[in-house]
């Protein structure tokens, strides 16, 4: 009755992973339902579906001592490109070298015939975008609590010189006790040298700083990630992000006008207002660092929430 209760993998979870699909560049995995890491001798029984992404797809499972991981699943037919080697191959390295307690654990990595498997550990309450879509916006305490937890993810990862690159609601995971875990490293850049910038375009339209769209002789750096810290404030406490149209050249066309606004409508704190027009500085020197965000009014003001009760997966929680 229980290997009937595992469900088969679903089609493509997104239009654009069917589009994937339909053109060849997205092979969806279907791994056995249980996966053997041969090496380890550790076998992982599938028992849920989380969710899927640009080439993987993530599974709850559970090993043999009875814990529950995050499997995530990438056919090796998705990465016969070799640009789509490297990209793998760098997600799983700098993801290997980081261990904090904001950063979801990479447990182990492993390969069949078919797939390749990272182990990590599991987010039980899923992202911060599915709880944005239930509960629409976050109090400012709440806010401030995860705001403070990525804050100190990030100041990690720059002090590995890890560029994360890709902070957003969908890469912030909630564990079971409402922590933050940053995810998905599949965008992260590793500064070698001092003084590095790298040139690439990346990240997701919504969150781009404008120095990655329209600086790019001059490149990027660590700066980045701070922009994108300013662009989830903004997006936890009004309930979509600043520079959202309907078209991604309207957005970049808005982002290099710095321009969004206020919606009066959706009241916020003056602080909140001057800390985000503080980070969204398009000028990447002139943003704050990451401890000047942390000493900024915002955080000093009450309440602080010791921690963020399950009810708030449904429904904003009052702090005193
Ligand atoms: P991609 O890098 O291909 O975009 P992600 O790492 O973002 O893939 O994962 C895709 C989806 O799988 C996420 O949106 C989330 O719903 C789910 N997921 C990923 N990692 C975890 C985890 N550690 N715990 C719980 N769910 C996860």
């Amino acid at each position: 009755a229980r290997a009937a209760a595992v469900p088969p993998p679903p089609p493509p979870a997104t239009a654009a992973a069917a589009e994937k699909v339909k053109e060849g560049k997205f092979v969806p995995p279907s791994p056995p339902r249980v996966i053997k890491d041969r090496n380890g001798g550790w076998r992982y029984t599938r028992v849920g579906f989380l969710g899927e992404g640009g080439f993987a797809r993530v599974y709850e499972v559970q090993d043999q001592n009875g814990n529950h991981k995050a499997i995530k699943v990438v056919a090796k037919q998705s990465i016969r490109s070799k640009k789509n080697k490297t990209k793998l191959w760098a997600e799983i390295k700098l993801h290997q070298m980081l261990s904090h307690p904001h950063i979801v654990a990479f447990e182990d990595c492993f390969e069949d015939e078919e797939n390749v498997y990272m182990v990590l550990e599991l987010c039980e309450h899923g992202s911060m975008m599915d709880l944005l879509r239930r509960r629409k916006r976050y109090t400012e305490a709440e806010t401030r609590y995860y705001v403070l937890q990525i804050i100190a993810a990030c100041q990690y990862m720059h002090s590995t010189n890890v560029i994360h690159r890709d902070l957003k609601l969908g890469n912030l995971f909630l564990d079971a006790e409402m922590n933050i875990k940053v995810g998905d490293f599949g965008l992260a850049a590793l500064i070698e040298k001092p003084g590095d910038r790298k040139k690439t375009i990346c990240g997701t339209p919504n969150y781009i700083a404008p120095e990655v769209l329209f600086d790019t002789a001059n490149g990027h750096s660590f700066e980045v990630d701070v922009w994108s810290v300013g662009v989830i404030l903004y997006t936890l406490l009004i309930g979509k992000p600043p520079f959202q149209t309907k078209d991604v050249k309207a957005i970049y066309k808005r982002i290099r006008e710095n321009r969004y606004d206020f919606p009066e409508d959706k009241a916020i704190s003056d602080s909140a207002k001057d800390l985000i027009s503080t980070i969204l500085n398009p000028n990447p020197d002139k943003r704050p660092t990451l401890d000047a965000i942390l000493t900024h009014p915002f955080f000093l003001s009450a309440p602080f929430p010791a921690q963020i009760p399950l009810t708030a997966n449904d429904v904003a929680p009052e702090f005193r």
